[in-house]
């Protein structure tokens, strides 16, 4: 009888949806972790028949899916949760986001936000997020602390901000800190030109220049309301992606965030260029931006990921609410059932994100040789039976699941529910201090 294969990790689940291939569930088979990677997906009796496992783990009540991706979000804007709600967009951040950020933002905000939020998002399903905010070398610090894989892109502006003086200096800063990840297996470091109306052409275009010379992704917020598109032609005569196309900015390496107002010219360039569009459809519901045509973009054979974005204007992290709100809200928009299935839902929040953000032969499936980035969803409770149809139960029905397990790389982030490589008292008593300075009558009754 041949001797069994070594492996460190076997998981038993009721359940896998790979995402890869599309529309499969499959049912009562294991996934065999070796180091950092899933080296087969198999069934139970042939997973015990061919494997030696350093530790089984059974998951009867349980589905398998890949990792999370947020793919847009402002970390350490967790400390801003809930700050300033029910503005629209222009009244939000600049008359209270930008001064808040102005008074509170620093080196240590960032550090202790990020990790908050990255606590949040482990414990949501998440293995994977994209960041663009100020001190981006602390984000990127905390999030290998934590073991969670993340792009960070770092902020460029024309006007100077806490971090910098202005864009040469968050050229140089980035550029450094793209350097230093260079060779990193979980943190990949882009460039976060904030948005068409915060950055010249002449910066833009060095954006372009750089990311393509050095292929680095970029993130860029983009025709997140019908106003930014009205001021950018009355300003300078093109639509803003129009304008980024001839500043040479739309590539696949691109990441289009928000794309709400959105023309048929619009759709045809995004499609030629092969940039990938990042919808956030809780902030632009909350700060009432606009609706981003997701199954046009679909039809347009465009690449479309999602996105939570900051705290501050969703008000949470979950990508599984996300992915809710996501496939309800394109069916709303279209006028279209169809429009978005549990399945594509799904997608839009694994292997969409990885294709966005470059890292698609190395996450957003569960397939063998991928790394090893699974979210275990708990499914036992009532409000989730009878269960025909587990993609539907965590597309459209997802309070009543538990993430109960998250792996990033094939390492534990979380266990029955508890986080591995962050210390939640910590966390919660640093918001606390957080919270007291940014609302000095927070916790306090008036
Ligand atoms: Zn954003």
């Amino acid at each position: 009888m041949p001797s069994k294969q070594a492996v460190r990790l076997l998981i038993k689940a009721r359940w896998i949806i790979p995402v890869v291939p599309a529309n499969r569930v499959l049912e009562n088979c294991a996934i065999a972790i070796k180091g950092q990677k899933i080296i087969a997906i198999t069934p139970w009796e042939e997973a015990e028949k061919r494997f030696q496992a350093e530790q089984t783990l059974n998951l009867e009540n349980h589905i398998l899916i890949p990792g999370l991706i947020n793919a847009h979000g402002h970390a350490a804007m967790n400390l801003l949760r809930g700050y300033a709600d029910d503005y629209p967009l222009e009244t939000w951040l600049n008359e209270h986001i930008w001064p808040a950020e102005a008074k509170h933002v620093d080196a240590e905000f960032v550090r202790d936000g990020t990790e908050l939020a990255i606590a949040e998002m482990i414990r949501s399903g998440t293995t994977c997020f994209a960041d663009m905010y100020f001190f981006p070398e602390q984000a990127a610090q905390v999030a290998r602390r934590a073991h969670i894989r993340a792009q960070i892109t770092f902020p460029i502006l024309d006007f100077p901000t806490a971090w910098g003086d202005g864009p040469d200096d968050y050229f140089a800063k980035g550029l450094a800190l793209h350097d230093e990840y260079r060779a990193d297996d979980l943190i990949r470091i882009g460039f976060g030109p904030h948005a068409p109306y915060t950055v010249s052409d002449q910066h833009l275009q060095r954006v372009a220049t750089l990311a393509g010379e050095l292929e680095a992704p970029v993130q860029i917020h983009l025709h997140e309301t019908a106003k930014e598109v009205s001021d950018a032609l009355e300003q300078t005569g093109k639509r803003p992606i129009a304008r980024l196309q001839e500043l040479g900015l739309l590539t696949p390496q691109t990441q289009c965030v928000h794309m709400t107002e959105l023309d048929e010219q619009d759709i045809g360039t995004i499609a030629n260029s092969g940039a990938h569009v990042i919808h956030c459809p809780e902030s632009n519901l909350k700060l009432a931006s606009g609706f981003c045509p997701v199954h046009k973009l679909g039809q347009a054979g465009i690449n479309v990921a999602l996105g939570t974005d900051g705290a501050a204007s969703n008000n949470n992290l979950n990508m599984l609410e996300e992915m809710q709100t996501a496939a309800l809200l394109a069916k709303a928009v279209s006028q279209n059932p169809a429009a978005m299935n549990a399945h594509q839902a799904l997608a839009c929040a694994t292997i969409n994100g990885a294709k966005a953000l470059g890292i698609d032969q190395v996450t957003g499936s569960l397939e063998v040789g991928k790394s090893a980035d699974i979210c275990a969803l708990q499914i036992d409770d009532l409000a989730n039976l009878p269960l025909y149809d587990p993609a539907a139960a965590i597309a459209y029905n997802n309070r009543a699941l538990k993430v109960s397990h998250v792996w990033a790389a094939g390492r534990a982030l979380l266990l029955s529910g508890h986080l591995q490589t962050l210390n939640e008292r910590d966390i919660k008593a640093r918001t606390q201090v957080w919270a007291g300075r940014i609302h000095p009558n927070n916790g306090s009754t008036p």
